[in-house]
């Protein structure tokens, strides 16, 4: 394998990303990346570039702002010019986002093989851009990177066995990320300092499925209100949600940070009592930082997280949300079990592609 092109736009998928463009520095592989826009304020991309140290796109693409048609569109055109142009050995792609699939898509048509890191996951809500995106994507890709055993399963039942494409269980690339920038973020990130933070709840909400629901979004925040009487509520808001809550005069009473970067997150994570969220990174980065988890879904991709009694889903509905707490107030659990794999996710991945 001699030349990858990497494809990226969204904040989760910059730092699968960095996990991979390390490996593929110690191995001599070269790597371009493209930018697809997706995410572009300094607080979404550029942080992350900067900290994890992931190298400068060779191409931006500046596609943002768009309907989900509109923007997979023009990215397909643009990545497809981009692929014509440096003719890769294969195209990496991340996670389950528009960039993600317009990738795969660009890249698939043009016979350059696609290789998807965090294949096989599945929420099963078609009404999720995020569950098209990823049963599409697994579908045109020639290699599949499976995080965990469900995701291996979730690709049997579909008949993935008997089709074409290699399928690797490697690990999960954040459990990679997590544990290399663990001690980074101790050192560098000033955000319990700063913002006067003991004890206390870290929530976060972006998930179109809430914000673009004033109800569900209503309901949420009411019940972050509740939470918030008795411990703090802090919420680095996405800029979407904050935007929508404005609009609608919804009025949270809670804290609201502006997005922070990875390291200030990791150090939220690791201070935490516990983390509420619609993320999907941010179910998976909890347990990894021993923290118990609300999520603000009616399912997950992360079902172990749930059958091991870490997770709790409730939705949009401020009941389940204030009994899962009050539940969570005194629950102690044992983290200590190996659900994601022990941090070389992407050394796994990165020697696989130099066998290909
Ligand atoms: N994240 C961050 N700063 C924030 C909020 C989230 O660094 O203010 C990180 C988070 O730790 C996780 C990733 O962004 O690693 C998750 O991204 P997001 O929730 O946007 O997407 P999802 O995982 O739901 O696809």
């Amino acid at each position: 394998m001699k030349k990858i092109i990497t494809v990226v736009g969204a904040r989760p998928q910059f730092i699968k990303a960095a996990t991979l463009s390390r490996q593929f520095q110690l191995l001599g592989i070269e790597e371009l990346i493209i930018h697809t826009g997706q995410h572009f304020d300094a607080n979404m991309s550029n942080v992350f570039f900067e900290e994890m140290e992931i190298p400068k796109p060779a191409y931006q693409l500046d596609i943002h702002g768009l309907s989900h048609g509109a923007m997979t569109g023009r990215m397909l055109e643009g990545i497809e010019t981009v692929l014509l142009k440096e003719k890769p050995d294969a195209v990496m792609i991340y996670g389950d986002t528009n960039s993600t699939l317009a990738g795969a898509l660009a890249a698939s048509k043009l016979h350059i093989p696609v290789i998807h890191v965090e294949a096989g996951l599945r929420s099963y809500n078609m009404k999720m851009p995020e569950e098209i995106n990823r049963i599409l994507t697994d579908r045109i890709s020639n290699v599949l990177f499976c995080p965990t055993d469900t995701a291996i399963n979730n690709l049997k039942r579909e008949g993935y066995e008997n089709m074409p494409v290699k399928i690797i269980k490697n690990g999960d690339v954040m459990q990679d990320a997590a544990l290399y920038y663990a001690a980074k973020a101790e050192e560098k990130s000033e955000i319990l300092k700063q913002n006067n933070l003991d004890n206390f709840v870290l929530a976060t909400v972006h998930r179109q499925e809430n914000t673009d629901s004033i109800d569900n979004l209503s309901n949420i925040v009411a019940g972050l209100n509740e939470i918030n009487k008795e411990i703090p509520v802090v919420v680095p808001i996405h800029p979407r949600t904050r935007q929508i809550l404005s609009k609608n005069n919804i009025v949270p009473e809670f804290k609201l940070i502006d997005p922070v970067g990875y390291f200030d997150m990791i150090m939220l994570l690791k201070s935490c009592f516990l983390a509420i969220t619609d993320s999907g990174g941010v179910q998976k980065e909890a347990f990894f930082f021993q923290k118990h988890c609300i999520t603000l879904r009616e399912q997950t991709e992360w079902v172990e997280l749930v059958e091991n009694g870490f997770n709790i889903l409730v939705g949009s509905d401020k009941q389940k949300l204030m009994s899962a707490f009050n539940y969570f107030k005194t629950k102690k659990s044992n983290f200590d079990i190996n659900l994601y794999g022990n941090g070389k996710a992407a050394e796994i991945a990165a020697k696989e592609i130099m066998s290909l």
